[in-house]
C-alpha cells in the first residue's frame, strides 16, 4: 500500500501558498507545538510539514489536488479537541485547519435549519439557533469544538439520552473528496431515499473519507423550562441501580450524568468548583428540559420519588440558572481536573446495553484494580456510554504504566463485547483505539472498512493511519 509519502519540498510549500497566501501557511519549526497533537498527546505527537488556515472550499479542493497528485497526506483540523488521536499528522504532510472557515448563515425559520461552514463553534450554533427561538441539541462537554469537528467525530454529549447525537442534526454535508472533486450528500430534506446514504456515512468517519467544507443542520422548537436533579447515594452500586428506574418514568430525562465522591473532590480541590451536595459516595446528575411548569414539575417529583425509593440520600433541586450552572460546571471540569490530579490519563469510551450499566461499571473497577491502576469510571449514565478515566500515579515507570492499561484496556473491552456492547460510544477510533478496533468488529466488518476508505480515497492520502490501517 502506498506508504510512504512524498516529503515535501519547498516547491510543494510554495504551491500550497499560491492557493492561499503565504501569511496563512507555516513550515517546519514554525508550526506550533499545539498542531502536533490533539487533546489526547498520549495518542500520537506527530509534526506536520506544514500547516495552512484555510478560507473556503475551493481552497482546500485546490490543496487536496495537489496532495493527491503529488502523494502527500493530509489532515483536516478542527479545534484539536478530539480525544482519539484523530487530527495529527501521523504520516507527515499537511494540516489544513478549518477554523478560519467559520460563517454561519441566517437561520432558516421555514425549515428549521442553519447552514454553516465547518469552524464555525458548537456554541456558536447553539446561540444563532437561540437567537432565531430555536434550539440545537446536540451538547458535547467540550464547547469549544467546531461543528465540523463534532459531526465528522459524530459526537455525542450530555443531552444524549433525550436528543440523540450529532447525527441526528445533519441535514446535508458539503465535502471536498481526497482527490479535490466536491460532492453533496444529500440535501435539505427531512427524509431520503436517493441512492446510498453516504451523508450517514461520512458522519463519524474521523476525517479519513472527506473534508467537510460545509453543512445544514436541522433545529427543534427550544424548551420552555429546565432543572437538574442532584441524587447523593451512599455507594456507587446503589447509584447505578438507580438509572432504569429514572429511564422507566413516562418523563425522559435530558442528561443523566453520574460521578463517585473521590472525582467531585479532584475537581473541588484542583479546580475549586464545589458540588452543593456534601454527601454520599456517588452521585447523579438528572436533568429535565420541558415546555411547560407544570410538566416540569412532573417531572421533579416522579423523579426525586423514583431516586428516593431507589436509595437516594437526598434530593438536591437546581432550578436557577446559577445553581444549574455550578453543578454542570463541576462535571464539564473532569478531563482538566484529572490532568491536574495526575501525570497521565488514559481512558476506555465503551458503550454497553442501558440495562448493563451496573455491571460494566463494577466490572471495570474490579479490573483496573488489579492490574494496579487507579481508576474514576464516571459519565454517561443515561445512554450507557462510560468513561472508565485511568489515572497515572507519579509512582509507575512508563513502561509499568503502559502495559498495565493496555492490559486493563484489553479486558475492558472484552467485557463491554460480552454485554453486547461497542468498543467507543462518542470519541472514536483515531490513532489511540486503532490496534483494539479489528479485532472487536472482526475481519468481515473491518475488512469492509477497508473496502470503504478505498472506494473514497485510493492513494490512502486523507488522515492516513487512522481508523483503518493498511500496513
Ligand atoms: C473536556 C472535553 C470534553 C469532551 N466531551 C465530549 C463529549 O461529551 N462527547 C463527545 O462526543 N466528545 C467530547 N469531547 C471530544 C471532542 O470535543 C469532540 O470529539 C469534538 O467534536 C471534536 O471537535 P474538534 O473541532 O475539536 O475536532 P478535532 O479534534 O480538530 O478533529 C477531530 C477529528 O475530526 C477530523 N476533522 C475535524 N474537522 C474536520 C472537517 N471539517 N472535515 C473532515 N474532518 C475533520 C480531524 O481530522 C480528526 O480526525 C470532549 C473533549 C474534551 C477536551
Amino acid at each position: 500500500m502506498p506508504y510512504p509519502y512524498k516529503k515535501m519540498t519547498e516547491a510543494d510549500f510554495d504551491a500550497i501558498r499560491a492557493f492561499t497566501a503565504p501569511e496563512r501557511v507555516w513550515v517546519g519549526e514554525e508550526i506550533a507545538r499545539e498542531y502536533y497533537h490533539d487533546e489526547m498527546p498520549e495518542y500520537g505527537v506527530f509534526p506536520p510539514e506544514l500547516y495552512v488556515e484555510v478560507l473556503c472550499r475551493d481552497e482546500v479542493a485546490a490543496i487536496m489536488k495537489y496532495a493527491y497528485e503529488n502523494n502527500i497526506p493530509v489532515v483536516a483540523r478542527g479545534a484539536g479537541t478530539g480525544l482519539a488521536g484523530g487530527a495529527n499528522c501521523k504520516y507527515g504532510g499537511i494540516m489544513l485547519s478549518l477554523m478560519k472557515m467559520n460563517r454561519i448563515d441566517p437561520v432558516d425559520t421555514q425549515n428549521m435549519t442553519v447552514t454553516c461552514q465547518p469552524g464555525a463553534l458548537i456554541t456558536e450554533v447553539a446561540a444563532a439557533a437561540s437567537a432565531a427561538g430555536l434550539f440545537y441539541p446536540p451538547d458535547p462537554g467540550e464547547k469549544t469544538a467546531s461543528i465540523g469537528g463534532s459531526i465528522i467525530t459524530n459526537a455525542g454529549g450530555m443531552r444524549a439520552v433525550r436528543y440523540g447525537v450529532t447525527r441526528d442534526y445533519v441535514r446535508c454535508i458539503e465535502a471536498v473528496l481526497p482527490d479535490g472533486s466536491i460532492a453533496h450528500f444529500s440535501s435539505n430534506v427531512v427524509k431520503n431515499t436517493t441512492g446510498f446514504d453516504l451523508k450517514d456515512l461520512v458522519i463519524g468517519s474521523e476525517g479519513i473519507l472527506c473534508i467537510c467544507t460545509e453543512v445544514t443542520l436541522r433545529l427543534i422548537p427550544a424548551p420552555n423550562c429546565t432543572c437538574t436533579l442532584v441524587l447523593p447515594f451512599e455507594s456507587l452500586e446503589r447509584c447505578i441501580d438507580c438509572v432504569p428506574a429514572l429511564l422507566r418514568l413516562p418523563f425522559v430525562p435530558t442528561a443523566v450524568e453520574f460521578l463517585e465522591r473521590e472525582l467531585i473532590e479532584i475537581v473541588e480541590r484542583t479546580l475549586h468548583k464545589p458540588l452543593p451536595v456534601r454527601e454520599g459516595e456517588a452521585v447523579l446528575i438528572v436533568m429535565y428540559d420541558a415546555s411547560s411548569c407544570d410538566e416540569l414539575t412532573q417531572c421533579c417529583d416522579a423523579a426525586a420519588a423514583a431516586a428516593l425509593d431507589a436509595g437516594a440520600l437526598d434530593v438536591l433541586l437546581a432550578d436557577t440558572p446559577e445553581r444549574i450552572g455550578s453543578v454542570w460546571s463541576v462535571r464539564a471540569a473532569i478531563l482538566e481536573g484529572m490532568k491536574a490530579d495526575s501525570i497521565g490519563q488514559e481512558e476506555c469510551d465503551v458503550v454497553v446495553p442501558r440495562a448493563k450499566i451496573a455491571e460494566f461499571v463494577k466490572a471495570a473497577k474490579k479490573i483496573c484494580l488489579a492490574h494496579g491502576v487507579r481508576v474514576e469510571p464516571c459519565g454517561h449514565a443515561g445512554d450507557g456510554n462510560i468513561h472508565t478515566e485511568m489515572l497515572r500515579d507519579p509512582g509507575m515507570t512508563d513502561e509499568e504504566w503502559k502495559s498495565a492499561t493496555h492490559a486493563c484496556l484489553t479486558e475492558l473491552y472484552a467485557k463491554s463485547k460480552e454485554l453486547g456492547g461497542q468498543l467507543s460510544g462518542e470519541h472514536g477510533i483515531g490513532n489511540g483505539r486503532l490496534e483494539f478496533l479489528q479485532p472487536f468488529v472482526g475481519d468481515t466488518v473491518y475488512g469492509l472498512y477497508k473496502n470503504i476508505k478505498l472506494a473514497f480515497d485510493p492513494k490512502l492520502i486523507l488522515n492516513p493511519g487512522k481508523m483503518v490501517t493498511f500496513d
